[in-house]
């Protein structure tokens, strides 16, 4: 028995890559909840990101196997299990993430409260590459489902928007 501790789980969960945007990690991504060690069994509780969205699974999967091994030297099984409330929304990612997001080349999603959002406007999104806010909505979908994809009026470049919910 190596004696891991809750801290040593949520380290080993960050190296698991959000599928979608693998600059982000699952815990960055605001996705785990919680991590329950009981007598015989490691439980992460995970949140998904957008309703339907097909990287769950293939999430749920990366931490398992992430976790089985040193979860097996401790005499534990590993789970995996959804919990759907409360919702995750766009404002469960770190500030770290959002810079991340951004140096990748994926305009954040700024937070949910914006102002302009409640006034059923648009929001501003600003280009990635340029800071320019002189963007346009090209398409309501991006590479992946999670994202919009737009382009800078400004300095010509496409780029994906992470979507606010
Ligand atoms: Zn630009």
């Amino acid at each position: 028995m190596v004696k891991r501790t809750a801290d040593d789980w949520w380290e080993l969960l960050q190296a698991v890559p959000d599928p979608e945007i693998p600059v982000l990690n699952v815990v960055e991504m605001g996705i785990v909840r919680e991590v329950l060690q009981e007598p015989k069994r490691l439980l992460v509780r995970i949140t998904p990101t957008y309703m339907g969205c097909p990287a769950m699974d293939a999430i749920a999967d990366d931490i398992r196997e992430r976790l089985a091994e040193p979860a097996s030297e401790e005499g534990l099984t590993t789970e995996v299990e959804l919990v759907y409330a409360p919702a995750w929304t766009t404002d469960w990612l770190t500030e770290a993430a959002q810079a991340k997001l951004e140096a990748y080349g994926i305009a954040p999603p700024g937070k949910t409260s914006d102002k302009r959002a409640l006034n059923g406007e648009a929001p501003a999104v600003r280009c990635p590459k340029c800071q320019s806010t002189e963007t346009e909505l090209v398409s309501l979908f991006g590479s992946t489902a999670c994202k919009a994809h737009y382009r800078c009026t400004a300095c010509a470049e496409p780029f994906d928007h992470f979507k606010c919910i």
